[in-house]
């Protein structure tokens, strides 16, 4: 049973969150929407512990699917980062907030960035392309990030400030259309550059956040020295470009490691 504690942690944090915002907001969705991603997660894990080759991509379908279609699609809440943006700008602590709160701004000081590795809804399309592993080198175009970052404060902002009316609307569409366009340019830059995660890499706004906090993380990949014989496969196969082997918070891209445990799975001494 010891080696179940991980998913029954988990879910133990996920309930405590969702018993907190039921009770605290009088709102039995919360209770709902924190206790199926748990569930979600332990199932992933458990799945993981047992060996289960795609035990990630489940959780990152029942996760990115509930995301898209029920919470995006279905109840029209611009998950996207507009969409907190909007709910920030309106003082409303709802679901774009919360959501942000807890997988991208104070989660990854505990979980790194899991959300990128077993939740997103773009990385969960862009995983299924055929550039798992990086074909070509990291180049340095990370900048963009913070210039669509930018764009998406400014785009939000301007609506304010312009008083636009039916600003809810506009963020349902708003989550449609940038959805369209993220898995466009998303595809369009893992095929130019044979990388799935160049998208993740060069361009996605959600890092400005995720980087500095998991820079932070509790949960973090290390590497036992006294077992590695500096093969080099953990980092031939890691598709966020890690340095797997160094234990430093300063690693080469440590900020960008998503725990997708690849690096882990195919540790030839068992050394992560
Ligand atoms: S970097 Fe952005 S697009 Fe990629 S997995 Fe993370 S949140 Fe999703
Ligand atoms: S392969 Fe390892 S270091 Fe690379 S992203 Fe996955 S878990 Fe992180
Ligand atoms: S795969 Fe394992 S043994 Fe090889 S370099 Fe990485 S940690 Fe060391």
């Amino acid at each position: 049973m010891k080696k179940y504690m991980l998913p029954v942690m988990m879910l133990a944090v996920f309930e405590i969150i969702a018993v907190t915002l039921w009770l605290t907001k009088g709102n039995i969705f919360y209770l709902f929407n924190f206790s199926y991603i748990g569930c979600s997660i332990a199932l992933g894990t458990t799945l993981f512990i047992r060996e289960y080759k795609y035990a990630r991509r489940i959780v990152q379908l029942l996760v990115g699917c509930y995301m898209l279609v029920y919470l995006g699609l279905i109840c029209r809440e611009n998950m996207q980062i507009e969409g907190f943006w909007y709910y920030l700008f309106t003082g409303v602590f709802e679901a774009a907030t919360i959501h942000y709160a807890v997988a991208k701004i104070f989660g990854p000081l505990l979980f790194g960035r899991g959300w990128c590795g077993y939740a997103c809804w773009t990385a969960m399309v862009l995983d299924f392309l055929p550039y798992k592993v990086p074909q070509k080198p990291r180049k340095g175009i990370g900048w963009i990030r913070y210039i669509a970052f930018a764009a998406s404060l400014a785009f939000v902002a301007a609506l304010f400030l312009a008083h636009v009316g039916n600003i809810e609307r506009i963020m349902f569409w708003a989550f449609i259309i940038g959805n369209i366009l993220y898995y466009a340019v998303g595809i369009a830059l893992a095929f130019a550059f044979k990388d799935n995660r160049a998208f993740c890499k060069y361009i996605c706004p959600v890092t400005v956040f995720l980087k500095p906090m998991s820079y932070f993380s509790v949960v973090r990949i290390k590497c036992d020295r006294s077992k590695c014989v500096s093969c080099g496969k953990c980092s031939r196969v890691c598709p966020m470009d890690v340095d797997v082997t160094d234990n430093s918070r300063k690693r080469r891209n440590g900020t960008e490691c998503i725990l997708c445990m690849e690096c882990v799975k195919n540790c030839p001494k068992g050394a992560l």
